[in-house]
């Protein structure tokens, strides 16, 4: 029990909390923590108990807690202009450095970044941008967009519809029409089903999924495809061998646009300063969001590469300035902290040790989980690992979703002031910390992670869900 019950039931009575069941919450049902600061990968809540942040606040916090240099770009930046509008042709000094730079590292063949606030905004922005640029092109009929099942894109209407998890349809009556999902690159689970492909078999079948659902939609009408270079809230699961470079084939070939949502691979997360670059992803526009900033202001943005741009510019010749804006698009105190996050990122070779320490969590997970009996798959690139939870590893068969295995997990971690993330469909526990993360840090995440999976199975032995160690029910 906190002991600033009071201020939680405060919060309680008139807070409308994000991903949260809401009845529960508002009744004291479910629990709730009020976050007071932060140092490092350590978050610290109201009652003075430390956690370590095992997921970087939602993939974001790359730089770390606490970082006064960034506290202090955003104040200079306050005391001298905190805002004026980016609309017809104003600009403000942080923005136009921080374009310079975002561009300078997304490489060759991107043309113009354009600002948001979150990453679901910048995916509306590339919806806008995807019907204007068939328009523009005389292709009125090219509009469906292209999505994948577990994809995470936002959770608006239009970018909630691209995203492919259930729970962000159902009861809002999504996806909206236009919208379409195909198969997941999703190898552990799909490649059980398909029986014993090899990753490039099953890379080669997604593009094939890819490929019939553009022919029974019509080539004509398929606009866009948008995917994450790893899938992250669907279950943080990295491409099958030859997946892109198979993708990408099939795109090239039906006039389809590809969109790179990188916010959460953007910023070195997985060890390159973009998803595209490591897997060799060539996007005609990208998304980027979280790491942009280190989540220290919000701040997003849509990268626009040339082809695309090519077509807006043709348009407002035919039809006018654009009819595309944001209050607070270019926003002077989100560019500043951008750019200082990009500085120590940079300055402190952030994007290396994501490699580096990535490639040594990565070992790690596998050494601690590669035998245990209830972890079916272990899996991850860089900064991102994930932890899928299976009754029966050898034959990959799930939990009885009543017994909420993944939520379980996660909370055993929090016991152990260790912070991971029940991803929301299956029963799968993520792990993204800062790219400041050391060895032993990461060795530490993995011991307080081991205990709670332990916990979790030893109970789950006591209610006969599963069999003792090494034997699980058939
Ligand atoms: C978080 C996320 C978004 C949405 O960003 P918000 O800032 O929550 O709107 C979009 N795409 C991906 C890949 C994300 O992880």
């Amino acid at each position: 029990m906190s002991l600033h019950k009071d201020l939680i039931d405060r919060d309680r009575k008139v807070t409308f909390h994000a991903s949260t069941h809401l009845r529960d919450f508002a009744h004291g049902d479910a629990p709730g923590r009020v976050i007071t600061g932060g140092q490092g990968i350590t978050i610290v809540d109201k009652d003075g108990r430390e956690f370590i942040d095992g997921f970087a606040g939602l993939y974001c916090v790359n730089i770390g807690y606490g970082r006064t240099e960034v506290a202090e770009a955003i104040y200079r930046q306050a005391l001298e202009l905190s805002y004026y509008h980016t609309y017809v042709g104003h600009a403000n000094e942080p923005q136009i450095e921080l374009s310079e730079k975002i561009l300078a590292l997304a490489g060759p063949g991107m043309s113009k970044i354009y600002y948001g606030l979150g990453g679901s905004d910048a995916n509306e922005t590339q919806l806008k941008i995807v019907r204007y640029y068939n328009n523009v092109l005389g292709r009125p009929q090219k509009k469906k967009v292209i999505s994948r099942q577990r994809g995470y894109h936002g959770s608006g209407l239009a970018t909630g519809s691209l995203t492919g998890l259930k729970a962000f349809h159902d009861q809002f009556d999504l996806p909206l029409a236009g919208i379409l999902h195909t198969e997941a690159p999703y190898y552990y689970h799909r490649a059980a089903e398909q029986q014993g492909m090899s990753e490039r078999e099953f890379s080669k079948h997604c593009a094939a999924k890819l490929e019939e659902l553009i022919l029974a939609e019509g080539p004509d009408t398929v606009a866009a495809f948008i995917g994450e270079p790893v899938l992250g809230t669907g279950g943080i699961v990295p491409p099958p061998e030859g997946y892109w470079e198979a993708i990408q084939a099939v795109l090239a070939k039906y006039d389809v646009l590809l969109i790179a949502d990188e916010v959460v691979c953007g910023f070195g997360r997985i060890g390159a300063d973009f998803g595209s670059h490591h897997y060799g992803i060539k996007p005609d526009l990208i998304t980027v969001a979280k790491g942009m900033t280190s989540a220290y202001q919000p701040l997003s943005g849509v990268i626009v590469g040339d082809r695309v741009w090519k077509v807006l510019e043709q348009g407002t010749g035919e039809y006018g300035p654009i009819g595309h804006g944001w209050t607070y698009s270019g926003h002077a105190l989100g560019c500043a902290a951008a750019l200082a996050n990009l500085e120590i990122i940079e300055r402190e070779g952030l994007t290396a040790n994501a490699a580096e320490t990535g490639a040594y969590l990565q070992q790690a997970m596998t050494r601690a989980f590669g035998d245990h009996p209830i972890v079916g798959n272990v899996r991850g690139v860089g900064m991102l690992a994930a932890l899928e939870f299976s009754a029966d590893p050898a034959r990959r068969r799930h939990f009885d979703p009543a017994l909420k295995v993944g939520a379980r997990i996660a909370a055993a971690a929090l016991d152990e002031n260790l912070i991971a993330r029940a991803m929301p469909q299956g029963d799968i526990l993520g792990f993204a910390p800062p790219l400041i993360t050391t060895r032993d840090q990461v060795d530490e995440i993995v011991d307080r992670a081991c205990r709670a999976v332990d916990r979790v199975t030893d109970e789950l032995v006591r209610e006969g869900a599963i069999r003792g160690v090494g034997a699980t029910v058939a």
